[in-house]
């Protein structure tokens, strides 16, 4: 199959060259920085200077961009994916966005006979890389299934969770989680650590125990117990997430109190030079607050 693939960062490189592995003539394009696509290249894909280009030369397209503006930037802007697209084919939107704009980006393409399915995914890079992504599908069912073998390359679970738009909802849901348990596993070991409890020995017991969650065993070790913060996934990125379910809360006149509380946090840790770091950073950040160390006073990777 012919798949043009706009957007290779963390998540994009690794699974575009999952898509490659598995059998897919790859088109691709370049922002800013080539390598990645030059990387692509030396496996076979063929690299081209606009999103529309890709397109054109495309049956299905994936997008995995920062957020709703660069999305809005690839596929509705100049030389952008739909001025490339026509009937018949197919963009897999996989940003974490917001469902109002993969609707609209919906509602464009389908102008010109094109179809989409909302597809964020779960896992972070070593699934990226693995092939092993949850990934999160809004759209029709039937399309789904069409796709399901070029899905199968970069992930192993598919739920099917409504129309366009709901996989977006399900992402933030599982983002608004995420960031919590963040910080309020960083939050109560910091206390730990403060009444002279050893963190290694609290997770441990943690583990088996009802106050585990599994961000835990993604972010303890080899992050915030090394004091390394190579993303991963960028801080930044999480602060965007957070901040996309506060505007849906308040735009649906709700209260998001822990998911608000996240998003300032994770934005005192943004405006403290973190943001470029994983987003563990933001764990440490917190407990640095309340003066503990995670890495038993190790000096931070990236400083
Ligand atoms: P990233 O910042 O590493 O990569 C984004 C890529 O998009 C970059 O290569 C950038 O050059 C490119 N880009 C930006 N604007 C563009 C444009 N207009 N046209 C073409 N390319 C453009 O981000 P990432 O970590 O790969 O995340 C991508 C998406 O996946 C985000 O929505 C993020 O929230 C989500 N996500 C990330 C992870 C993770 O662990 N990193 C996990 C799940 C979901």
């Amino acid at each position: 199959m012919n798949v043009g693939f706009i957007g290779l960062g963390a998540m994009g490189l690794p699974m575009a060259k999952r898509v490659i592995g598995a059998g897919h003539q790859l088109r691709t394009t370049f922002h800013r920085n080539r390598a990645p696509a030059e990387e692509l290249a030396a496996l076979g894909a063929r690299v081209l200077s606009t999103p529309a280009e890709v397109a054109r030369e495309s049956e299905a397209v994936i997008t995995i961009l920062p957020a709703d503006a660069e999305l809005k930037q690839a596929v509705l802007g100049a030389n952008g994916v739909l001025e490339g697209f026509a009937a018949g084919k197919v963009l897999i939107e996989m940003t974490t966005a917001t469902a109002f704009t993969v609707r609209e980006v919906e509602a464009a393409l389908a102008g010109v006979g094109g179809r989409v399915l909302d597809a964020p995914v779960s896992g972070g890079t070593p699934a990226a890389a693995n092939g092993t992504l949850t990934i999160i599908v809004g759209g029709d069912a039937d399309l789904l299934e069409q796709c399901r073998p070029l899905l199968e390359s970069m992930g192993k679970s598919i739920p099917h969770v409504g129309a366009v738009g709901q996989g977006k909802v399900v992402k933030i849901v599982n983002q608004v989680l995420a960031a919590t348990h963040l910080l309020a596993m960083a939050e109560a070991l910091a206390l730990g650590i403060k009444c002279g409890g050893d963190p290694k020995v609290i997770y441990e017991v943690l583990k088996t125990s009802s106050g585990y969650s599994k961000m835990m065993d993604l972010r303890l070790p080899g992050f915030l117990f090394n004091g390394a913060f190579q993303p991963g996934f960028k801080l930044d990125l999480m602060k965007k997430d957070l901040n996309l379910a506060v505007d849906s809360a308040q735009a649906l006149a709700i209260p998001l109190a822990f998911g608000s509380l996240a998003a300032q946090i994770f934005a005192a840790a943004s405006t403290a030079g973190r943001g470029g770091e994983d987003f563990s950073a933001a764990a440490d950040f917190l407990a640095g607050l309340a003066g503990a160390r995670l890495d038993g006073g190790r000096q931070r990777s990236a400083e």
